[in-house]
């Protein structure tokens, strides 16, 4: 292991926050606020800039330190080097997670869920953030209502345990109706955004989208599905389009996090100027650490910067507020003045930089497999 990687583990380095990350600093600093609210979701949004921005001197002094003792830093330093200069200001808690403290994973669980954590951890209000794009996910975990003249298309679910109440309870609280939700398009098999996919599908006949190898994953599992499990509905192909009502979410499969994992490609509308989102369907290495995995993984990677290039995609979402700062953004919309940029609008080159992020990272700790004779 090189100085500099022995660098990034250093004990002390922050490993970031759900909240840390992609505030812009200009605009934050610009808000002034009279009242009382916005002075408090200020004060919470300082808060979360403070520290997202001692893990970005955190990882950046330890990549430094590690830097200057070498003259000539290794593959694995020149990949890390390039996912820090990737993340900036915008990806910190995904680098973190990434590149400062990747899992090693042996194999494939199938473990039963846990008991439901107490609500306070994961409950957040609904929120309207596009004109027809509207949060209901968790404090934790996104999931989306892209909304259409002809119904919903819930872009992934929660957990079974809190599916009901955001999902839901959401949108009833939006004002949408649940009855209309016509397509419901799952990520990847895991609990934490399949969760909710049975309930849909028993409750409203909503058709469940997801990729070949996760429907798999599903029908195979033993223990993860104790409340029952989503039939097998529509198989999702690279490329294939969801239509309903004009809008169009085309899938992007980008196996890695998942042998099936979907990303997505969709327009949303800012008071009616159409913008382009880049939705990222699987980040963590939580796959066996093996070398041909991360070469699946860094390939869809690079295939997905690529269609959301091509897409010019200004907007990225992840399935985890931890990587697209979600939460923060939302109650930064709220401070949002007439002319602003929308807090989620971060432009192309940003878009192009999460991958770079994802990618570097998942480069350092293939050579890292490599290096191991794994
Ligand atoms: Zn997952």
């Amino acid at each position: 292991m090189s100085q500099l990687h022995r660098g990034i583990l250093a004990p002390g380095t922050t490993t970031g926050t759900a909240t840390g990350a992609a505030i812009n600093p200009a605009r934050m600093i610009s808000s002034r606020t009279e009242n009382g609210e916005n002075q408090r979701i200020e004060k919470y949004v300082m808060k979360n800039l403070a520290v997202g921005i001692r893990t970005t001197i955190a990882i950046f002094c330890s990549l430094s330190a590690g830097a200057l003792a070498q003259t000539a830093p290794d593959a694995i330093d020149a990949h890390l080097i390039a996912a820090r200069n990737a993340a900036g200001s915008d990806f910190t808690a995904t680098l973190a997670r990434l590149c400062v403290a990747p899992p090693n994973i042996t194999g494939i669980r199938d473990a039963a869920p846990g008991p439901a954590p107490a609500r306070d951890t994961w409950f957040i209000e609904p929120a309207k953030v596009f004109d027809n794009l509207y949060f209901v996910g968790s404090k934790i975990h996104n999931a989306w209502a892209l909304t259409t003249p002809e119904g919903i298309i819930i872009i992934d679910t929660i957990f079974t345990y809190n599916s009901e109440e955001e999902i839901i309870g959401g949108l009833k609280k939006l004002g949408l109706d649940p009855g209309t939700i016509k397509y419901v398009i799952i990520s990847h098999a895991h609990g934490d955004h399949v969760g909710g996919a049975k309930l849909l599908q028993d409750r409203y006949k909503a058709r469940i989208v997801m990729g070949a190898p996760d429907w798999e994953l599903i029908e195979r599992s033993v223990n993860a599905f104790p409340e029952g499990k989503p039939k097998r509905d529509i198989v999702a192909d690279d490329g294939q389009k969801i239509t309903l009502g004009g809008s169009t979410v085309t899938l992007v499969t980008t196996p890695g996090h998942t042998p099936g994992t979907l990303s997505m490609l969709f327009t949303v509308k800012d008071n009616g100027k159409p913008v382009n989102v880049a939705y990222s369907g699987g980040t963590a290495f939580n796959f066996p650490s093996t070398v041909p995995n991360f070469d699946i993984y860094i390939r869809s990677q690079e295939k997905m910067a690529a269609a959301a290039a091509a897409a010019n995609a200004t907007i990225l979402m992840s399935n985890h507020t931890e990587f697209d700062s979600a939460v923060p953004k939302i109650k930064m919309l709220a401070l949002r003045k007439p002319g602003e940029p929308h807090t989620f609008e971060i432009g192309k080159d940003a878009v192009a930089r999460y991958f770079t992020v994802t990618g570097e990272c998942a480069q350092a700790a293939r050579l890292k497999l490599v290096q191991a004779g794994k």
